[in-house]
């Protein structure tokens, strides 16, 4: 049973034994966030971030709720990430006051977490430990041991977390791939010696636990690209994640290899090639075009690198597909390809996008229509394939929503494995004995708001999403200590009333002025009561005339 978040929570500190715990990432997309137990002392895996959807408008951001961790963070050791994804690093910095604790990272990961941090004002409290891919990390009672793995940006790390009541092996994201352009392939003779030495349980990445085969290599997109830019005349813009640095260097190479210069449009791309650049990954490219020489550029010699796969409303590609971009645009006889796939959730958001680039007489080449997209997720044969290698006992699908965690413990069951699915929340013992749910901590979400965090689920955010439908009436007036009223009261009605509507504001504002006079002198010497009064009569007034239930405000100013 889940309780929301936002009244305080009670500790635990006697989880004993091998605990894990999902406080974010599993059952849905995004905001990873894993906690690991041993004997009283915790340790964090992953720290992300979600885009919010149409149910929730009233946010943008999410992050998971850290409060059951924050309320013991004397005890949490560190906080390891696996990789600089932002479902896996997006809400550290937001986070991170209320964890304090070291971070571990390897160099590619920790120079985007070094900006983010920077960016909080957080870039000399924060302890970052780089740690190289493959490095091991040893936190108190647990030995973790960093194995690099394939995936759609570079140095991601599984994480061998071993104990003494026995081995588990966190996945992150990950694949199989011969050839993935930028990186390491997934090592393999170490998850096989992991494997000889005991593995008790793969805590899984379920994401593509639905595609059959093989997610495919980054190799064949980059040929793909090239076949595809070669062919085309007029500019081409190709947008794909900034952080999936291999196939930035395809589409570079794609780029170059047909006589073209390229420009990086968009903040993130131009963050993610230098923290890649820093860390050793795109040495030999060729300078990029100055935004501001784009225009001066011949058409057939430009390509244009471009965020907002995901149909971003602010991103570099709705401002070209609106032709509100300063530097960069796109028209008749260019083309758009979208390097990517369609991230559930984003599919209106990218739909528009591309429909206002078609409008303007632009070709949108999408992953339906060529080869341009391969997952970063493994796809059952690789998750058979990595079963194989580490033979654990159990397996604990986490990634993905409550469909992909499920067809993945399928999977495992069809392999002779054990599956053990969660929830966030859920508390896992691995030991001692047999695994086993033992309980369930508190979870929610929480959402960026400006500058601030603030519970999803609390005060502010669900009279944000009263006004958004409702809207919101201020009254606010005048009175002398006796109560009497010094002058007409006023009434404002963002989002409710307009100028127009002058007439039933001056009615209203006639009927509340009636309405404060008939209340009693002694309720009228007394603030509170008076306030609350005004705002429910306002709420009567406002809400005959408009047929309405609007967040109702009264101000009182006592002269
Ligand atoms: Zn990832």
């Amino acid at each position: 049973m889940r309780k929301s978040t936002g009244k305080p929570l009670p500790v635990r500190s006697d989880a004993s034994g091998f605990i894990f715990v999902p406080l974010g990432g599993t059952g849905e997309i995004g905001m990873n966030f894993n906690l690991y137990g041993c004997d009283g002392a915790w340790l964090a895996v992953d720290c992300g971030m979600g885009f919010s959807g149409p149910e929730t408008p009233e946010a943008e951001i999410l992050l998971p709720d850290p409060a059951f961790i924050a309320e013991q963070r004397d005890a949490l050791l560190g906080l390891v990430i696996t990789h600089a994804h932002e479902d896996h690093i997006g809400g550290v910095a937001r986070l991170w006051p209320q964890l304090r604790c070291p971070v571990y990272a390897t160099p590619f990961a920790a120079a985007i977490l070094r900006r983010k941090l920077s960016e909080a004002g957080l870039g000399r409290e924060v302890k970052l430990h780089i740690v190289k891919p493959g490095g091991v990390i040893k936190l108190g009672p647990f030995g973790l041991r960093y194995i690099p793995m394939t995936h759609s940006t570079p140095e991601m790390q599984a994480i061998a977390i071993k104990t003494s009541y026995g081995t588990i092996l966190h996945t992150g994201d990950w694949k199989f791939d011969s050839d993935p352009v930028i990186g390491t392939l997934s090592d393999e003779a170490a998850l096989q010696a992991l494997g000889d030495e005991g593995v008790l349980a793969i805590v899984s990445d379920s994401t593509n636990a639905m595609v059959e085969g093989h997610s495919g290599s980054e190799a064949e997109v980059a040929k793909s690209l090239k076949n595809l830019v070669n062919d085309l005349s007029g500019r081409i813009a190709i947008t794909c994640f900034a952080s999936n640095v291999a196939r930035v260097a395809s589409a570079i190479a794609a780029g170059k290899a047909a006589g073209r210069h390229v420009a990086l449009v968009g903040r993130s791309l131009g963050n993610y090639v230098a923290a890649a650049q820093e860390s050793g990954y795109l040495q030999d490219v060729p300078d990029f075009v100055p935004d501001e020489d784009i225009g001066a550029i011949p058409h057939d010699n430009l390509l244009l690198l471009v965020t907002g796969s995901q149909g971003e409303p602010r991103s570099a590609m709705a401002r070209i597909a609106a032709d509100t971009h300063r530097y960069a645009s796109l028209g008749e006889g260019d083309t758009a390809i979208f390097s990517s796939r369609m991230i559930p959730g984003n599919e209106r958001a990218i739909t528009a996008v591309q429909d206002a680039l078609v409008r303007r007489g632009v070709d949108v080449i999408t992953d339906e229509d060529e080869f341009t997209h391969v997952s970063g997720h493994p796809a059952r044969d690789e998750l058979r394939k990595l079963y194989r290698l580490v033979r654990p006992q159990y397996i604990v699908p986490t990634h993905g929503e409550w469909r992909h965690l499920s067809t993945q413990a399928a999977l495992a069951q069809e392999e002779g494995l054990i599956a053990l699915l969660l929830e966030n929340g859920d508390v896992l013992q691995f030991g001692p004995g047999t695994p086993a749910v033992v309980d369930t901590v508190p979870t929610g979400r929480l959402a960026v708001d400006g500058e601030r965090v603030v519970p999803l689920k609390g005060g502010v955010l669900s009279a944000r999403r009263r006004m958004l439908f409702n809207g919101v009436i201020i009254g606010s007036f005048a009175a002398d200590a006796q109560g009497r009223l010094l002058g007409p009261p006023k009434i404002s009605a963002p989002g409710l009333l307009e100028e127009a509507d002058v007439r039933l504001l001056r009615d209203a504002e006639e009927e509340f002025f009636e309405s404060l006079m008939d209340l009693p002198d002694a309720l009228r010497r007394q603030d509170e009561p008076f306030a609350d009064a005004a705002r429910a009569s306002l709420r009567r007034i406002v809400g005959k005339r408009l047929g309405k239930r609007p967040i109702v405000e009264a101000h009182l100013h006592r002269v």
